[in-house]
Formats: C-alpha cells, structure tokens, sequence
C-alpha cells in the first residue's frame, strides 16, 4: 500500500468520533495490507515503530520539527512558527507548507513499508551531528510525500498522532476482517495478553487465519499482560467470597516481570541481548551471556533500572523462567520498607547502580509463568507457588511470605501483622486457578489498609482529562480544578467521574501545572467523553494519573462514567466521586487506570 492511501484513511479516522464506523474503516484498511506490511500499518496507525514494549523514542521535539520544516520546504524558521502558533498544529503546518511548495498531489509515491523504514532510521540515527541527520532526513521525508501525508508523518515524531483509539479498537477490527463482526474479538484479546504486539498479531491473522494465532505462546523477552487484582471492602466478604485462599503481605513498589535465559539461541536472537554490560557498566558483575530482560506493570523494558536484580536473577539454578514480583527499597541499616517514592527514584536513567548501593532493593516473587521452556500459565495457582518454590533461594529476590487460611480470625491477624510492618495490606488468592494474564477478577482479592468500613473499598487511579482556570486566590497557579476520568475498556474512551478542586496544598497546585505541561492540547481529544456541563477551559490529552480518594460512589446526571455499559442501576446517568480528593500523583499509566466497570462493581459493594 502506499503511504498516500494510509493516509486518506487516517484522515477518515480523523473524521469520525464513531467506535464503530472507526472499526469499519479499520477492517476495511488492514483487509488491503499485505503480510509483509500489515505489521508496520499497525503500528503506524497507532502512532508508533513497534510494539507498546518496544518503545523507538524518534527525539525529535517541536523545536527541532520546525527545523525539519523550514529545511524541508524553503522556508525560515519564523515563518514555521508562526503557522504553528496560528494552527496548534505542526501537522497542519506541514500540509500547508508542502501545498506552497508545489506539486503536492504526487502520483504513486512512498510505500507505507519505505516510510516505516524511513521513520525508524531517523529513530535510530545516535551520536555527534545525528540530530543534523535526523533534520535532514526527515526533511527529505516530507518533501517525498504529498500533502496529506505530510500532516500525518509529521505527527508521529512528535507522538502527537492520537487518532483517539488504542490497540483495543484494533483487535475488534482485526476481528471484523476476519469473521465480519467481533466474533474472536476474545480469542484475539487472550493472545494480546500474553504476546501484547498487535503487529504481530496482525501477521499471524493474515497468514493463515486463525490457526495461526493459536500457535501464540509466551516467550521469554517479551512481556505478558499482568494479573491483577479485585477489591473487597471487609474479611468477612473475602472468606464469603473465597472460602479457603492463599493470604501473601500487598507490597507497595513496583511490578516486575523477571524474565530470564542462559539459552545461546535466545541471545542470538535478541537484538538488545548484547548490551547489558553497556547497561550497567562492568563493574557492575553481570553476566553478558545470560540474558535477563526486566519489564514494569505497563510492559516497559526497566532492566536498567534493577542491576542488582539482574545480577541475582543470573544466578537462580533454572535454564528459563519468567517470574512475577514486586520491587521494592528498603534501609539496609533497619531492614525496614521504604515508602513508595523512595523506590520510585530508581526510574532515573543516570549512575543507578551508584543508587542501588545507597538504597538497594528486594523483589518479592508471588508468581511464576515460565519456567525451563514450559509455559506454567494454565497451571494452578498451588502448582505455580511449588514451582515457585523450587527456584527462589532468597536474597535480592526473595520468596513472599504465604499462608492458607480459611477464616476470618486468621486473615485479620495476617492483615494487622503486615500493617505493623509498614506493609499496604493483603493480596488474597485463589488456590485452584490458573494466570490470567492482563483480567482483573477475584481470583486475586487485595485488601488494603485504611479501606476497611470506608464508603470506598479503594482508592481510584483517574486519568486527568483537562482542567479549568483559577479564580480568586486560585488565580496565580492558573488551575481552580481539574476533571479526571475513568476508561471503558469496552469502548476505548474516557468517561468522567469527577472534578476535583479541593483537599490540595499550594505545592501540589504547582506539581499539578509543571506535569500538565506539555500535555496541553488545544481541542478536547476524541477519546474523552464529557457532558457540556463540565467543558474545561484546558484539555490534557492522556498522561497524567492521579489517585483519588472520596466518600463514596453516587449516580449523577453530569458525570459520564458508565453511562453505556448498559446496566439498570446507572440507566440514563453516570457515576461519580462524592468529595473527591487528591491522594497523590502516580507513575501509573494508562493501561492501570481505574475502569467504569471497576467502578461500577464498587457502586454495586457499597449498596450491599
Ligand atoms: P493496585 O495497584 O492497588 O491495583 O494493586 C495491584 C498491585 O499490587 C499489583 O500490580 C502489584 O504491583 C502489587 N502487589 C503487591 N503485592 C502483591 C502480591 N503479593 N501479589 C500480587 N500483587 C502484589
């Protein structure tokens, strides 16, 4: 296909705020790929080189695009400017700038396959004068292509494609192409949670069908969907709920899937297996022959930030694993836990192992998903914990405590012990159910401190959708309030459930404006759903997660939050917070923000 006709669809996607016409145009584009570039379609589509866990950061800001255009079309830099303040737009600029240039309605021209390659040289370009390189080359991109293209290409540098739908929309219309409807929407669901690269996907479906896609397994170096967990307000609902359940202490740090291979194969084949030693250093006692690749709840390749974990995981006596935990720092004086922002300072990407002396880290395993070349995902949760068992010897990567219990009495006093430690509470488990890989069920149950018979059963991880400008002693932070929503996962849209204007110091009025900064876009994105009611002076577009406590859940006529799941408790209105307040800003990302249905089920816990 020729970039020229992905663009017209693009622009067609543009066009319509539609889930459904979306997926239609979607079917009906990825029918006309062929195997070699369904793949890179896909991920262009989405704004992206690769895979969600292969992030190709293009370093290529709005600064330097203007360059890149100016460059590329004769024009001076002020010039660029200048449409740009006018447009919002760098997109729109480039269109228009390459309609003046002449003979922009070029027949034939790149194929989408030559401008993926294009894009991600320009990526990849490192080193002195590559920012040289990257402006020429891209100039010379856009000079290639016609006009409308140029308003898409120039966007996905900038990560500012955003046609407002996600890798979701794309598995239903994969499903469409295939079946005409969203049949195997599921089928094609259960594979992403366990090999989240919609491109390849993609492939498989395009090659032989569906008996292709089944042959997906879980491979190590490639990050699977995580477990998580469901909520309960009370012991008593748990032991109701569950009946006789592992109990492990809730560790407040961060995710990590640990995968791991001493396989000479594995590393021939993998492109980054090479550079742990550049990594870290090599006084930093890695082992380059072994690979071990580290990645966060969001599927984020963080092996950089763990060198102590790497180093540890080198050393358990198995050929192959991938091992589930969570991270956390602690004060090697005390043995203590250190509070959640403490482990977060390893996300820098400079003189981490310098850190990691200073504040060291332990992980927590609690599960296993692979272990010598067998995928353990289909296995229960008891056999897991045996193979579990067999491989964690204890030190950095320790075994988490783990008891079975069946009463209330027993979990409660599990519960105050962790509490006592400084942990955040209980993760309660099914013993006979296999890993679910990216479902929220109660196979997993937490139960956290302070939730105990609170109107709220926990707090509620929102997306900050846009904001409203300050009035009165307001007015010097610019921010009065901001609105925050939750995500329907059925439609890959943001509802609202609540806008928050009280409960934050100065300092944190501050915080909120330096990390909307550079989220700020000028028309409220399509992925939003927001009653006139509660228009914002300033929308975000999705980036920033806050977490949000309030006393309880009501129905309400302005907030969209459930609206469509089509549920009588919250026909014709949606859900909301009542006195919502901010607990803090999370790392989280946009795959961990609370769901409609979460909230829903919440709704539903408090009325019991
Ligand atoms: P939440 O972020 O409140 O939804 O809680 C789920 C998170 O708790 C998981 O993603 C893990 O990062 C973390 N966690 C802490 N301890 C455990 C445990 N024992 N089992 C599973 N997850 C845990």
């Amino acid at each position: 296909m020729r970039f020229s006709e992905l663009s017209s669809y693009l622009e067609r996607l543009e066009k319509t705020a539609s889930r459904n016409q979306m997926t239609e145009i979607l079917a009906e584009f990825l029918g006309k790929l062929s195997v070699d570039e369904v793949d890179k379609a896909c991920y262009l589509v989405l704004g992206r080189l690769g895979p969600l866990y292969e992030t190709v950061e293009f370093n290529l800001a709005e600064k330097m695009m203007i360059r890149v255009l100016a460059e590329a079309f004769g024009v001076d830099d002020k010039e660029a400017w200048q449409r740009y303040k006018g447009t919002g737009d760098l997109g729109v600029v480039a269109e228009q700038l390459r309609v003046s240039f002449g003979r922009s309605e070029l027949r034939g021209g790149l194929s989408v396959e030559e401008v993926f390659a294009k894009l991600l040289e320009i990526a990849g370009a490192e080193g002195t004068g590559s920012q040289e390189v990257k402006v020429l080359k891209m100039a010379e991109l856009l000079r290639s292509l016609g006009s409308l293209s140029n308003r898409y290409v120039t966007r996905i540098p900038l990560g500012q494609l955003r046609l407002g739908f996600s890798d979701v929309t794309l598995i239903d219309a994969l499903s469409w192409v295939f079946k005409g409807d969203k049949s195997v929407s599921d089928e094609i669901r259960a594979k992403f949670n366990i090999c989240p690269d919609i491109g390849l996907l993609a492939v498989k479906l395009r090659r032989k069908g569906l008996r292709d896609l089944k042959e997906v397994e879980l491979a190590v170096g490639h990050p699977i969907r995580s477990a998580l967990a469901e909520r309960l307000p009370s012991a008593e609902k748990i032991v109701e709920k569950l009946g006789k359940f592992a109990v492990e202490p809730k560790v407040d740090g961060l995710r990590v899937q640990i995968h791991l291979s001493k396989s000479s194969k594995f590393k021939a084949q993998s492109s980054k297996s090479d550079n742990q030693n550049d990594l870290f250093g090599k006084e930093s006692g890695i082992d380059p022959d072994v690979l071990v690749r580290i990645f966060s709840r969001n599927m984020a390749d963080s092996t950089h930030m763990f060198p102590e974990i790497v180093v540890a995981a080198q050393k358990l006596p198995v050929e192959s694993a991938i091992l589930d935990g969570e991270a956390i720092a602690f004060n090697p004086d005390t043995e203590e836990f250190l509070p959640f922002q403490e482990t977060m300072q390893r996300k820098r990407k400079y003189r981490v192992v310098e850190k990691s002396k200073k504040i060291p880290l332990k992980v927590f395993v609690f599960d296993i998903l692979f272990l010598n070349g067998r995928s353990l995902l289909d296995e229960s949760f008891v056999e897991r914990r045996k193979g579990l068992e067999g491989v964690v010897r204890g030190g950095v990567i320790e075994l988490i405590r783990h008891q079975v219990v069946s009463s209330q009495d027993k979990l409660r006093e599990l519960f105050d012990l962790y509490i006592s430690e400084g942990l955040e509470g209980v993760m309660c488990k099914k013993l006979d159910t296999p890993y679910q890989a990216g479902a929220r069920n109660f196979d997993w149950i937490k139960y956290k401190r302070g939730t105990e018979g609170k109107g709220l059963p926990d707090t509620v991880d929102g997306l900050v959708l846009g904001y409203y400008a300050g009035r009165g002693q307001r007015a010097k932070f610019g921010v009065g309030a901001f609105l925050v929503g939750v995500y329907n996962s059925d439609s890959d849209i943001f509802e609202t459930v609540a806008k928050v204007g009280t409960g934050l110091t100065d300092s944190q009025w501050e915080e909120f404006m330096k990390r909307v900064k550079g989220l700020q876009v000028k028309d409220r994105p399509k992925q939003y759903l927001i009653d006139k009611a509660l228009t914002c002076d300033f929308w975000v577009r999705p980036g920033l997660v806050v977490e949000i406590d309030a006393d309880e859940i009501t129905r309400s006529p302005v907030h969209t939050a459930g609206r469509d799941l089509e549920v009588e408790e919250v026909r014709d209105s949606g859900m909301s917070l009542r006195f919502p307040r901010l607990v803090c800003f999370r790392e989280k990302q946009l795959e961990e923000v609370t769901t409609a249905k979460e909230i829903l089920a919440m709704y539903r816990m408090q009325k019991k």
